[in-house]
């Protein structure tokens, strides 16, 4: 078991001393600890997960915080400071996937997951306070789950290595909430590090960090959410996956991962235009990603703007997955002095990021509030986020 770092007292930080002192207040006594696990940002890499190819995330300075104490039984009671589901009370033997409502089927499948990996999970009062902000596609989601499987780790001394704990909180989201998510927003969260992007090989899920901190290039990542809903995202989702499986399968291999930049030209040939654009989309996407891990490396991230560039680009004309709101937020930002923009995460809506100056920061959001206005658009809500420690014990 992790020691707690810091005791709950006067010395710990304010926000942490709230959650206690909140949790205390709802459940009677202190809590055991405090765990906290963040929201991810994928710079680059969309698409390419379910093709057995190559994302790369990075955990931000947004997290879910769950304060936990085990109880005695197998009684659990959860709590979060958002929304008005108030306080939820179940049973860990009542468990099953589709048992659950509402935010809790995370903490809950995050529990059930344990159980079925024959680990004994004790019963427990949690409170949560996220500043992950929802739908976002920030994966406010994953940081829930990642934040209880760490606490859960720990309380119950299972010893699950953050591996470990990336396929249980897989096996949560997949059976218990009901979710198709491959493994990069956990792996983002659980395995993320301060000034670092996870380098994921999605094929034999192999991590690497790779340096990856804006503040010293004079550069702030800001993520600019649309506030608009992924509402075309499951179909969307789906007729996307059945184009790249159709195109592996014409092509003759087990996924587009084993496509190289190279036969594209032959591949033309053999595909229909539509499965050609997506089968493109994600030969060319990989490649991306081996190319800004490299200049990550070389150059640092002053050099990766035109492949955030051409990862838009091939998105929007390719795999056709953005959306009008999208393409303004990505043009504005890069015309008024982003190095690099492109949405991020699924499409059809959500966020899109963009690589600034510091000195045109001010510059950026200003023009982008105002071209949405214009637009007719809803003001989009622009944020900073930096590349940030993976989930861990806080109290
Ligand atoms: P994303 O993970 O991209 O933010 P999801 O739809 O996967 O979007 O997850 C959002 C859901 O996560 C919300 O509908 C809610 O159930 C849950 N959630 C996230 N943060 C909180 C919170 N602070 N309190 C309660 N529920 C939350
Ligand atoms: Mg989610």
């Amino acid at each position: 078991m992790n020691p707690a770092p810091d005791p709950l007292t006067t010395s710990a930080p304010a926000v942490t001393q709230d959650l206690a002192a909140r949790f205390s207040q709802e459940f009677g006594s202190a809590p055991d600890g405090i765990w906290q696990a963040p929201g991810r940002v994928n710079l680059i890499g969309e698409h390419t997960d379910y093709n057995e190819g190559f994302v790369l995330p990075f955990a931000i300075n947004r997290t879910a915080r769950v304060a936990v104490r085990v109880r005695p039984g197998s009684s659990v009671r959860l709590l979060s400071t958002y929304g008005d589901q108030g306080l939820v009370s179940t049973r860990l033997d009542s468990l099953e996937p589709g048992s659950a409502k509402g935010w809790t089927k995370y903490p809950l499948g995050v529990m059930w997951a344990l159980k079925q990996r024959g680990i004994a999970v004790p019963g427990v009062d949690l409170l949560l306070d996220s500043d992950v902000p929802l739908g976002a596609g920030l994966s406010s989601s994953h940081a829930i789950e990642c934040a209880v499987i760490s606490a859960l780790n720990d309380l119950t001394g299972a010893g699950l290595e953050a591996q470990e704990m990336v396929l249980a909180t897989q096996r949560a989201e997949n059976d218990f909430v009901g979710a198709p998510t491959g493994i990069m927003d956990q792996s983002a969260s659980l395995r993320g590090s301060e000034g670092h992007a996870v380098f994921l090989d999605c094929r034999n899920q192999n991590v690497r960090l790779v340096p990856f901190e804006t503040q010293p290039a004079d550069l702030v990542m800001l993520v600019i959410d649309t506030k608009v809903s992924h509402s075309h995202a499951d179909g969307g989702y789906a007729s996307r996956r059945a184009s790249c499986e159709l195109g592996a399968e014409v092509l003759g291999v087990k996924a587009l991962r084993d496509v190289q930049l190279g036969d594209l030209a032959e591949a033309s040939g053999l595909l229909d235009e539509v499965t050609f654009r997506r089968v493109r989309h994600v030969v060319t996407e990989n490649d991306r990603v081996l190319q800004t891990v490299e200049l990550l490396a070389s150059q640092g991230p002053g050099a990766i703007g035109p492949l955030l560039d051409a990862s838009h680009t091939s998105m929007r004309d390719d795999f056709e997955i953005s959306c009008p709101e999208l393409d303004l937020a990505v043009d504005a930002s890069r015309a008024s002095g982003a190095i690099g923009a492109r949405m991020t995460g699924g499409g059809f809506g959500g966020a899109a990021i963009a690589l600034t100056p510091v000195a045109l920061e001010q510059k950026v959001r200003d023009a982008v509030a105002t071209a949405f206005a214009d637009a007719g658009f809803k003001a989009p809500d622009i944020f900073a986020v930096s590349p940030a420690a993976g989930a861990r014990r806080i109290a």
